[in-house]
């Protein structure tokens, strides 16, 4: 049956040369009608037609009654849908061919089934034709013989009444002989067969013709019967039936037939490998090889080689492990299925197997189903390794939270306060009181000292899904077991747990301890702020010094401390001075002038109680600093001396203060410095304190100071004015007196010449008394004249290498006499009288002679009669300094007049004054002088032994006895410099 012409034709085409009938049928319909009624030996049709299709067909041929057993052959394009391939089956398909067709295929399968066909119905019709030809001679024998055969024999009259039936009827009709002979058929047939019985029948009489059918014979209570029944027309009209029971064979048939179906549909349409092979053995028994047989689609895309029928599996594999074989041997032995995974190395690909015995034992058959599993087993391999590796992982991850250095706590929820530890390590634990168990419970309830900031920043971990930083968190521990605990610190980094939806579940808390570092921090900072205070009050107390260096007068120094202290120290700074025993507010200082006023306003108003036991007064009584850290309102009450005066110090804000005492040189307090800090600064300490001492100090010795320099100032000016009234007199009296006396000498001379009448001796005598008394009297005017002139400054020297030896020659003859007059030696040791090289001096050789003269007649003065007197040079001052020493064997100068013998007017003893006259200016002239040609004069004396002056010179460099210019043009400029204007000009020269 096919819709399409071309298609029968082909099919016609391809039959053709079997010699078969072949009926078309265009469509469903015909060919329905056709298998009603005739039977066929087989049918083809295709499944895909217009309206109903090939499956459709077969079902209702199938469902025909009598069933119609016709083998159906589908032919469908549809190769690839198995499921129709199903439907097929299921329809009644007992097989499938393929587009396009295979004439070879389509031949041979058609061959097969006529043949079966064929083969049957011959078989029937020669039975059945013997039996009929039975003469009816041999009827009775022929109804013995019916009588034993196994076929079910009925013999039915022209109106189907049952005439005779054997044996075998009775068993399947299930009633005896007597009951059936006599009835009509239809009535003991099935209902359900009856139909089909008639049809049948009927035709068998109308056409007297032999029908051969198969029945189903509805049988009440059991399996149905199948018959297959041969139906002949009889002589005398009515009809012989031979029925054979093939229900067996028809359910064996169909049960074949479904088996096959189904093996046949797993067996193309499966996927996993499939083949039937023959387990080779060797010479031993031992299975060595396997033969394909069979095998199934998938076999290639599974085994991963094609064409194996008929092939080994050494042959196209090579070398197979040998347990494989062992496996299949043993299948082959025992016939019991095996299942296995294994892997052939070979072909680099693992299987899952299932092999089963197929067939009898000894022809060594197996079905093997395979599937290649290397990617699952692959898979299982790298999972069963990431397990391990996960474990391993695990494991140390376990081993890190219980043993790192670091406290782990994991605590779930979704609000901060109501998180619950969930997991805590041994380090975490240690933070925690002895004996919590925080396992279960929710941090408010183990952490119950828990801060408002700690919730703060939980929470954010767990809206934000960021970790959060907390450092320098502390945690008093108590490490050292002492019952105190000790402040510790860790920095927390809390990490947000994520479920696998992305939202926050808890948080992890890491926390390091810090301790060390943040102490060594602090200790840092501390120092660093320590020493950054060191450092100000350093650098202040050095700006302090060096101002209060500058500053020379009191009042100045008094507000240069102020002003040091304001803002650098305090908010106010007060300096009280006490003077005459009152106390003065000497400064006070504010950032803001107002607050200046306001504050002189109040002490002018209340001023300070020196007796108070408190602040400014008490500082100077006791000479101890007073530090008030905290100004409470308690302490103004204590110091207010009335209530306005309370109300104005309330409005000050004051907070805490310093004051200081300064003390003067012999250490009594006269000055406090008072510094106040109010509500903008900050309280004082111990620090600030030792810094306003030490600014009292330096202002103490600063106020010291300027009150010395002030002092000596006043004393120096008026020092200075009466030393000027002095040299003014003493020039002026010194002018005065000379005119009068050279008036006198002048007289003197004239009366003497005789000018005035002759002049006896008497009074020539007494006229030379005159005139020497004049004379002795013009020399000490002329000493305080030149004294005079000294002290002002009005001297000048012409320095030049001068030789001690012509110095000494120049003042000889002067002091000869009053030598001789005292039977005195007077003796010179120099250089040159010793033969040594001449020392030259610098002096202005007139001025050295005055010192000479002044120095011997002193010595000759004060050295009794028959003393000695020596002259010498010396160059024991340094090599370059030479020393004239003038040593009497005199009366000697006490210690403790040594030095004042060189004061003008200062003469020691008062009887050798009287006796020895003077003015006492000789020594004060000389050293004078001695000081302005750069040397100096200085004496050492032991009463009543003899005393030695010695004048100490500039030596002159000389060579071969004469004088060298050694010095430096510095040295000259210098000298210069010190020297007179007439100096200069000779050197100009
Ligand atoms: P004057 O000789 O006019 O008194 P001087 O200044 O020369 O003044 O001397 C001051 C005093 O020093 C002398 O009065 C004397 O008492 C003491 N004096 C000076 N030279 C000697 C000396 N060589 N021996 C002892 N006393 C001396």
């Amino acid at each position: 049956m096919d819709d399409r012409p071309e298609n029968l034709l082909a099919f016609e085409a391809t039959l053709e040369s079997l010699g078969v009938r072949l009926v078309r049928a265009n469509n469903a319909g015909e060919a329905l009608e056709h298998v009603l009624e005739e039977e066929f030996a087989v049918i083809i049709l295709d499944v895909q037609m217009p309206g109903m299709n090939g499956y459709e067909v077969a079902r209702r041929i199938k469902a025909m009654a009598p069933p119609r057993l016709t083998p159906i052959i589908f032919v469908t394009a549809l190769d690839r849908d198995r499921r129709q391939v199903h439907d097929g089956y299921e329809s009644g398909a007992v097989d499938y061919l393929f587009k396009p067709l295979e004439p070879d295929v389509l031949r041979q399968k058609v061959a097969a089934f006529v043949r079966l066909f064929e083969e049957r119905e011959a078989l029937a019709r020669r039975e059945r034709k013997r039996y009929a030809d039975l003469t009816q001679a041999a009827a009775h024998r022929a109804a013995a013989t019916l009588e034993r055969i196994s076929d079910a024999y009925v013999a039915l009259s022209r109106s189907f009444t049952i005439e005779g039936v054997n044996a075998a009827a009775e068993r399947i009709f299930g009633r005896p002989r007597k009951v059936l002979v006599g009835q009509r058929f239809w009535d003991v047939v099935p209902e359900a067969a009856r139909g089909e019985w008639v049809v049948h029948l009927e035709r068998v009489k109308h056409s007297e013709a032999e029908a051969h059918f198969t029945i189903r014979f509805p049988r009440a209570g059991g399996a149905d019967l199948h018959l297959e029944v041969d139906a002949y027309p009889s002589d005398d009209g009515g009809v012989a039936l031979f029925s054979c029971d093939v229900s067996e064979r028809v359910h064996a048939e169909s049960a074949l037939r479904e088996s096959e179906a189904r093996y046949r549909t797993l067996f193309e349409s499966i996927d996993e490998g499939f083949c039937i092979a023959e387990v080779l053995f060797d010479e031993n028994g031992e299975a060595m090889d396997i033969r394909y047989l069979q095998t199934n689609p998938a076999f290639e895309r599974q085994a991963g080689f094609s064409d194996a029928v008929g092939k080994t599996a050494r042959a196209i594999v090579g070398d197979v492990e040998p347990a494989w074989f062992a496996r299949y041997g043993r299948v082959v032995r025992t016939g019991e299925p095996v299942r296995f995974q294994s892997e052939s190395a070979r072909m680099h690909r693992w299987y899952d197997v299932f092999v089963f015995r197929i067939g009898e034992p000894g022809n060594h058959h197996v079905a093997i189903l395979f599937t290649d599993v290397t990617q699952a087993k692959q898979g299982a391999l790298e999972r069963e390794r990431l397990i391990r590796e996960l474990d391993l992982e695990r494991s140390r991850l376990a081993d890190v939270f219980r043993q790192a250095p670091v406290a782990v706590a994991v605590v779930r929820g979704r609000v901060a306060r109501d998180l619950v530890f969930e997991l805590v390590n041994p380090r975490y634990q240690e933070m925690l009181p002895p004996g919590t168990a925080p396992i279960g419970h929710s941090i408010s309830e183990v952490l119950p000292e828990a801060t408002e900031s700690l919730y703060k920043a939980l929470q954010r971990v767990l809206d934000t899904g960021e970790p959060v930083t907390v450092t320098d968190f502390l945690v008093p521990l108590d490490r050292d077991g002492d019952g105190v605990p000790e402040a510790c610190f860790f920095n927390f980094n809390y990490h947000p747990m994520h479920e696998a939806d992305g939202t926050v579940s808890g948080v992890v808390g890491v926390g390091t301890e810090v301790t060390e570092s943040v102490r060594a921090r602090r200790d840092a900072e501390r120092l660093q702020h320590v020493a950054e205070a060191a450092e100000r009050r350093v650098a202040f107390l050095a700006e302090a010094s060096a101002r209060l260096a500058g500053s020379l007068d009191v009042e100045a120094t008094l507000e240069t401390i102020a002003e040091l202290a304001v803002p650098a120290l305090a908010d106010w700074c007060f300096v009280e001075v006490l003077e005459r025993g009152v106390v003065r507010q000497a400064v006070v200082t504010h950032v803001r002038p107002e607050m200046v006023r306001f504050a002189r306003d109040l002490i002018a108003r209340f001023p300070i109680d020196l007796n108070a036991p408190y602040g400014t007064g008490k500082v100077l009584r006791t000479g101890e600093p007073e530090l008030v850290q905290e100004i409470t309102d308690e302490t103004l009450v204590g110091v207010a001396q009335d209530d306005e005066h309370l109300r104005l110090l309330r409005t000050t804000g004051i907070r805490s203060s310093i004051s200081v005492p300064l003390f003067d040189t012999q250490g009594h307090a006269v000055a406090v410095l008072s510094m106040v800090s109010s509500d903008s600064g900050r309280p004082f300490g111990q620090p600030d304190l030792a810094m306003a001492m030490e600014l009292a100090r330096r202002a103490g010795a600063a106020l010291a100071n300027a009150r010395l320099v002030e002092a000596e100032r006043a004393a120096r000016e008026e020092a200075e004015a009466a030393s000027r009234t002095k040299s003014q007199f003493l020039a002026n009296m010194s002018h005065e007196l000379r005119t009068p006396l050279n008036a006198i000498a002048g007289h003197v001379q004239l009366i003497e010449m005789g000018l005035h009448g002759p002049v006896s001796d008497a009074q020539r005598e007494a006229l030379s008394r005159v005139d020497r008394a004049q004379r002795h009297l013009l020399g000490l005017i002329n000493d305080v004249l030149n004294y005079a002139r000294i002290e002002a400054g009005r001297v000048e020297y012409d320095l030049e290498p001068v030789l001690i030896r012509d110095v000494f020659t120049d003042v000889l003859p002067m002091v000869e006499s009053q030598v001789g007059a005292k039977s005195q030696i007077l003796e010179s040791s120099l250089p040159e009288e010793r033969g040594a090289e001449p020392i030259h001096v610098w002096a202005d050789r007139d001025k050295l002679g005055q010192i000479m003269l002044n120095l011997l007649s002193n010595a000759v003065k004060f050295t009794p009669e028959g003393g000695r007197i020596v002259v010498t040079l010396a160059d024991d001052d340094g090599p370059n300094h030479a020393t004239v020493r003038i040593s009497d064997t005199g009366v000697g100068i006490p210690d403790d007049k040594l030095d004042a013998v060189f004061e003008p007017f200062v003469q020691v003893n008062s009887d050798f004054n009287r006796r020895a006259e003077g003015t006492g200016l000789g020594l004060a002239i000389s050293r004078d002088l001695a000081r302005g040609m750069g040397g100096d004069l200085r004496v050492t004396s032991e009463l009543g032994v003899g005393s030695t002056f010695e004048v100490v010179l500039r030596r002159v460099v000389t060579v071969g006895g004469a004088p060298v210019e050694r010095r430096s043009r510095r040295e000259r400029r210098a000298e210069g410099e010190r020297r007179s204007g007439a100096d200069r000009r000779d050197q100009e020269r």
